[in-house]
Parts: structure tokens; C-alpha cells; sequence
């Protein structure tokens, strides 16, 4: 046994703990070379409104087009990059390049859509609405076009800090949601107090629908809370057709999943679009 033996469990602690350290290493060296060579991408979302079937908005999902690993998703490296502080530089970044393709579409007469960008709790500084703000006027992009989705974690500082950067953001007239809701610890009397315009159902809750009780319960409850405190709500993860008379039949505002679309390049989601304003139109 290593109890026996103690400075062989020491030995493999440390060479454990090192391999994960180098681990973190190479990922946080590639992903600051990968910002300065273009290799990380936006992939879109669609959201839908339950009652007209129209997109009324799309999530902006990153990801790193890694030169020998493909395609590598957000899990293997936002939660890392929110760890050492390079969320901020990625978070730079996103709402750059999300604004500057929203304004192609502005200007090239699409129907109008939120497109959202996912904020981690490091980036939610004052420096935040500043940087909205100037970036919403370098590319004369109306911030009706653009939406913030925050987590609860973000929630869970400085009450009077916190709220003063979403005035902030709401005086710019750029929407804010709290994604992954019912996820998180805050409590519930934040939503009373914090200026939210949308509670984004945890894919967790969506994902049990119809089947377990408590998921449609927890669902249910979420759906009547938002329409009595005057806030929108959208699932997220929404698979099958089950899933959609659920969430409709309970009132839910919009959905977002796979039954309508995976996150696309900019390209398809613009057929898509495109597609969607004519059927509906
Ligand atoms: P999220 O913001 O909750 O995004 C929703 C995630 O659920 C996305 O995963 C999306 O692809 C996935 N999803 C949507 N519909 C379905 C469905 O029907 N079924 C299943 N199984 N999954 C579905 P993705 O793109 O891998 O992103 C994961 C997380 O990474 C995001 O969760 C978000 O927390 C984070 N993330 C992604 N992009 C950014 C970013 O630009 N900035 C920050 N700070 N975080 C980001
Ligand atoms: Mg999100
Ligand atoms: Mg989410
Ligand atoms: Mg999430």
C-alpha cells in the first residue's frame, strides 16, 4: 500500500499534480497563440420563438480550430482560460467579433435578432459596458441586436457592484439573461432586485422533459415565476417534439436546441435565417 510507503504517494501526487499542471500549461500557451492567430471561431445558435416559429435570436458559441486537434470545444478550454484570467483577452475577443458580424447582417437588411454572447463573472467589470459600449459604436451596431447571458456565479458578488455595471448595460439598451438558470445558489430574491430580462432554463431540467417529474416540475415552475415577474424565458437543449409541447403548453416564450439547429457557422445560420423569414413570412 502507499500508506506504507510514504514518499512513494508523494512521488505520485507530485508527478500527478505535474502532469496537470503541464496540461494547463500547453493549453493556456496554445490558446493565447490561437487568439493572436485567428484560430478561434463563432459558431451560431438559433433561438425560436415558440409562438410565431420565427428566430427572434442566436447564441454565439466559440470555438478553437485547433491546427492538429480540430475542432475543440468550449469545455475543454473556457473553463480553464476563466481559472488563469485569459477569459478576459477570449471575452475581448467574442464580443468583437460578435458585433462585428451582427453588423454585416444589420446592414445587409436581415429581420433583426438578438445575437447573444456568453460573459464569464471575471469579465463582469465596469470596464464591461465601456468596452460594449465603444465596440456597439465603432460598428454603428444597433444594441437592440445585441444580448448579454450572465450566470448566477456572476450574481454572487458585490451586490451594489454588480448591479451598477448592469445599469450600465441596460442604459445602452443591450439586453441581459441568466443562463443556466436554476443551476447556480444564488437565491431567488436576486431576480427582483437585478435588471434581467431573460432566465434561460438549464438544459439539466430540459433534458428530463417529459418523463421526470421533477424536471417537468422545476421546469413548470420557472416558466409561471418568469411570466408573473414579467421576465422572458427560453429552454435550452430542446431535443424532441415531446420536449416542444411541454415547454409550449406550459407558456415558455422561446427554445434552443438541437431539434432546431446545432451551433452552425455564420454562413448556415444566415441560410437558416433566411429559410425561417420565408416560411413564416
Ligand atoms: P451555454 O452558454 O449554456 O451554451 C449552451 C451549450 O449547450 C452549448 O454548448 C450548446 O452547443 C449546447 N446545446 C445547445 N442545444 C443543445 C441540445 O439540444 N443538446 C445538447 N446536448 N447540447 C445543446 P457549447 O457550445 O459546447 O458551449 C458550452 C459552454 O461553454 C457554454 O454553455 C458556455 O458556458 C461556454 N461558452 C461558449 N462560448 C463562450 C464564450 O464565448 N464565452 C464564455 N465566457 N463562455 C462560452
Ligand atoms: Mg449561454
Ligand atoms: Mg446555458
Ligand atoms: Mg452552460
Amino acid at each position: 500500500q502507499d500508506e506504507s510507503n510514504p514518499d512513494r504517494s508523494v512521488a505520485f501526487y507530485s508527478q500527478d499534480m505535474n502532469q496537470g499542471m503541464q496540461e494547463r500549461m500547453r493549453i493556456e500557451s496554445g490558446l493565447r497563440q490561437a487568439l493572436g492567430n485567428g484560430e478561434l471561431i463563432l459558431y451560431y445558435q438559433p433561438k425560436f420563438e415558440i409562438g410565431s416559429d420565427r428566430i427572434v435570436g442566436a447564441e454565439a458559441l466559440v470555438r478553437w480550430m485547433h491546427p492538429t486537434r480540430g475542432l475543440v470545444p468550449p469545455s475543454e478550454f473556457i473553463p480553464l482560460a476563466e481559472t488563469t484570467g485569459l477569459i478576459v483577452q477570449v471575452g475581448e475577443w467574442v464580443l468583437e467579433q460578435a458585433c462585428a458580424q451582427a453588423a454585416i447582417w444589420q446592414r445587409a437588411g436581415l429581420p433583426p435578432f438578438r445575437l447573444a454572447v456568453n460573459v464569464s463573472a471575471r469579465e463582469f467589470t465596469p470596464a464591461l459596458p465601456v468596452r460594449v459600449a465603444e465596440t456597439l459604436a465603432r460598428y454603428q451596431l444597433d444594441p437592440s441586436w445585441l444580448e448579454l447571458e450572465i450566470t448566477e456565479s456572476t450574481l454572487m458578488h458585490d451586490f451594489e457592484r454588480v448591479t451598477a455595471i448592469m445599469d450600465r448595460i441596460n442604459q445602452l439598451g443591450v439586453a441581459l439573461s441568466l443562463d443556466d438558470f436554476g443551476t447556480g445558489y444564488s437565491s431567488l430574491s436576486y431576480l427582483k432586485r437585478f435588471p434581467i430580462h431573460t432566465l434561460k432554463i438549464d438544459r439539466s431540467f430540459t433534458c428530463g422533459i417529459p418523463d421526470d417529474a421533477s424536471d417537468c416540475a422545476i421546469a413548470g415552475t420557472i416558466i409561471s415565476m418568469a411570466q408573473q415577474l414579467g421576465l422572458r424565458v427560453i429552454a435550452e437543449g430542446v431535443e424532441t417534439l415531446e420536449q416542444l409541447a411541454f415547454l409550449r403548453e406550459a407558456g415558455c416564450d422561446e427554445v434552443q436546441g438541437y431539434l432546431y439547429s446545432k451551433p452552425v457557422p455564420a454562413l448556415d445560420f444566415e441560410r437558416c435565417l433566411r429559410e425561417n423569414w420565408l416560411l413564416v413570412a
